[in-house]
């Protein structure tokens, strides 16, 4: 029986989680990335450097779970809850905001070891192959031809299959490829704001906040958010815009800056750690819708790839995931169309690796149906939400409307 192969571009969260499902329904896999092994010691300053933690909701955690529960065990052993808001006003004083009054919550997790459990999953399976430092240069999207660079030896070297996929995030090569191939609306809007992240570190073996919120100072303009840690440490990051970034020039600015706005924090992160503000990485923020995601039953790009969105509404990562889950279910349902392709447990032993390059088409246009809209909701939602964040959790209409929901 015919036995498909797919190429994947990029090793992040979405490519990893994708190479699973193809080795899972019977594909042979071919996973490049740009970077070192993050798994290998050597390598740990190579880490994608985006966010050190994320929040994982329900949405990324489904499509986890449609893959194995076993993973999403794993996953879940390395999460810390938050289970709404802790907000941090000028005067010092904290107010807890629950997100649900059912107590549902959603979850800090360490990018680099989920990265790390996804690429130890995709390596179980036989017929999977992971190549690191090797960077997409070209894609034949007619001849599903994909052109890597060795970046240990320069050596140039190109692979055929049945199906390319472009997870390699926001700056995406493949996207840029799909572009001349096929007509693609494309829209890209960078912020005027800016983020970097600070440590928290734990103090005598101990969290120094409440460890199941999601901690938030926020200044109207801007704000300061901080995520948990299994080592009892919190990332922080500061939202902020640009003009103000640039308006803090020396130490005295820089402390003027913290004792007016985050005078809680400082005992918590030290002067030595503040003043890595003038040190530390900072990033800016963009969206990109793009339609159609696909061409032909040839290619198609998920992830930031294909919708990076701001992070204020903590769903990059989980849209990526589920972007996997609806590539699988549409996939399933040409394989096998007499189940319910979204039912997990209906589809546990469907192989998709023999479908013809018609049936993946018709996944694939059924996915650029879909995604595209789906995705462009959540990145306006993204961006309602950072206004919700930096302001309005603080507004007397707002604490009204959660009390009267009762939470
Ligand atoms: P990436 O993580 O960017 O991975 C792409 C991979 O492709 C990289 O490993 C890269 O090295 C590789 N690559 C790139 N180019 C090439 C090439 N030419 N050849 C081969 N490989 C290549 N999302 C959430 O869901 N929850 C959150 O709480 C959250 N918080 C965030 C906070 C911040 C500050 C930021 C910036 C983002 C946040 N996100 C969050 C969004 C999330 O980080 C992204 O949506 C997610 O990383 C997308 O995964 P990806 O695999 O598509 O892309």
């Amino acid at each position: 029986m015919k036995q498909n192969k797919v190429i994947i571009v990029g090793g992040g969260l979405v490519g990893s989680l994708a190479a699973c499902y193809f080795a899972k329904r019977g594909w042979v896999v071919e996973l490049y990335e740009k970077r070192p092994d993050p798994r290998d010691p050597e390598n740990l300053g190579t880490r994608n450097l985006r966010s050190i933690n994320l929040a994982i909701s329900t949405r990324g955690l489904s499509a986890i779970n449609r893959l194995s529960p076993e993973v999403e065990k794993k996953v879940m052993d390395i999460v810390l809850p938050m289970y709404g808001r802790m907000i941090h006003n000028l005067d010092g004083s904290t107010a807890g905001q629950a997100y649900n009054v059912f107590g549902k919550a959603i979850n800090s997790v360490d990018r680099g070891r989920l990265n790390e459990i996804l690429l130890d999953e995709c390596e179980t399976f036989e017929g999977t192959k992971v190549f690191f430092e090797y960077s997409l240069e070209k894609c034949d999207m007619d001849a599903k031809t994909a052109t890597f660079k060795n970046l240990k030896t320069g050596e140039i070297v190109s692979t055929s299959g049945d199906l390319v996929i472009g997870a390699d995030g926001v700056h995406s090569v493949t996207r840029r490829f799909l572009q001349y191939y096929t007509k693609v609306n494309f829209e890209q809007v960078y912020i005027d704001h800016g983020y970097m992240e600070f440590e928290m570190r734990a103090k005598d073996g101990q969290f120094q906040m409440a460890k199941d919120h999601l901690h938030i100072w926020p200044r109207k303009t801007f704000m300061l958010i901080a995520l948990p840690n299994l080592d009892k440490s919190f990332t922080c990051t500061l939202f902020m815009p640009w003009s103000k970034f640039n308006s803090i020039k020396t130490e005295e600015d820089l402390n003027t800056f913290f004792k007016e706005n985050f005078p809680d924090s400082i005992p918590l992160f030290g002067q030595e750690e503040i003043n890595l503000y003038f040190t530390n990485p900072k990033g800016s923020l963009c969206y990109i819708k793009c339609s159609p995601h696909h061409y032909k039953g040839n290619a198609v790009i998920v992830g930031d790839a294909s919708h990076c969105t701001v992070p204020f509404y903590a769903q990059g990562m989980n849209c990526g995931f589920e972007d996997i889950e609806v590539l699988d279910t549409l996939l399933c349902q040409q394989a096998a169309p007499l189940i319910n392709s979204k039912d997990a447990e209906q589809c546990q032993n469907v192989k998709t690796s023999s479908l013809t390059s018609d049936q993946i088409e018709s996944a694939l246009i059924n996915y650029s149906a879909c995604r595209p809209r789906d995705s462009a909701s959540m990145i306006d939602l993204a961006m309602h939400n950072y206004i919700e964040m930096r302001h309005s959790v603080n507004t007397l209409s707002y604490k009204m409307r959660q009390w009267l929901e009762g939470k």
